[in-house]
């Protein structure tokens, strides 16, 4: 199963650019859990270093992500410019123009052109340290200029175009089939908690008893889950597995 990193920009004391009372970092937020719930709908293993309010530097997140030992590392951020207005559209940083970062970037930015947004391109930002410590291909997009009002209507109204757009330029970049419907998937869960930590707990246990744990966070749980399965069969015997090691366990799709 392929892992991909989901950074929201900022967070907590930071709120990243702000304008007309609109903070970057609640943009960043949902868009980040939006993108990752699409992508676990097509049984991609996401981890997120935020899914509430809170600070990291950005040093953190880099080790965050690469302490997840993810294949991807996609940072959402939106823009701004000291002459509000005057500037408008969406684009992607990455540390090098080369290789898959800038595969990813590219297969983001044109599906973020079909959303709406004009494309401002690839740039390289070698300093950033998000993409400068992470340690599996990283990009960074910004997702249109909260200083303009018209990205600020394309990013509102053409939401679930926008979070499409960044979730299938990751598929994509993964060798996904994204023609397709999200393919139905049998998931066995193992539990569903409002505070982190003791999903984070139960994560733990299950890995150290071997078996392929991870994290949706869905509907305001982080839901504990092991495989994602096209056979129903197959999850009914990862879930005999589990309950022999004493775990509670039910299946959903
Ligand atoms: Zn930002």
């Amino acid at each position: 199963m392929a892992k991909v990193v989901i950074d929201a920009g900022h967070g907590g004391k930071d709120p990243g650019a702000v304008y007309n009372g609109r903070q970057e970092k609640d943009d960043a937020l949902d868009l980040a859990l939006a993108v990752g719930k699409i992508l676990s709908d097509y049984g991609v293993d996401v981890s997120y270093t935020r899914t509430s309010d809170v600070y990291n530097t950005p040093y953190e997140k880099a080790m965050m992500g690469n302490n997840a030992d993810a294949d991807l590392f996609v940072s959402i951020h939106r823009n701004a410019t000291p002459n509000p207005g005057a500037i408008n559209g969406s684009e992607t940083l990455v540390y090098a123009d080369r290789g898959i970062p800038a595969q990813l970037a590219r297969n983001i930015n044109k599906r973020l052109e079909a959303a709406g947004f004009l494309d401002r391109g690839v740039t390289e930002r070698p300093n950033l340290v998000v993409l400068r410590r992470t340690r599996m291909p990283a990009v960074l997009v910004e997702a249109g200029f909260i200083d303009s009002g018209k990205d600020n209507q394309i990013f509102d109204q053409n939401f679930k175009e926008v979070a499409n757009a960044i979730a299938e330029g990751i598929l994509e970049t993964l060798g996904e089939d994204t023609d397709s419907q999200p393919q139905q998937l049998y998931r066995v869960q193992v539990g569903a908690y409002r505070n982190s930590s003791y999903a984070n707990q139960l994560l733990r246990q299950l890995e150290q008893d071997g078996f392929p744990a991870f994290i949706v966070f869905e509907d305001g749980y982080y839901r504990v889950q092991v495989g994602a399965f096209r056979n129903l069969d197959n999850a009914v015997s990862m879930e005999r597995r589990l309950r022999q090691w004493g775990y509670d366990t039910y299946i959903t799709t």
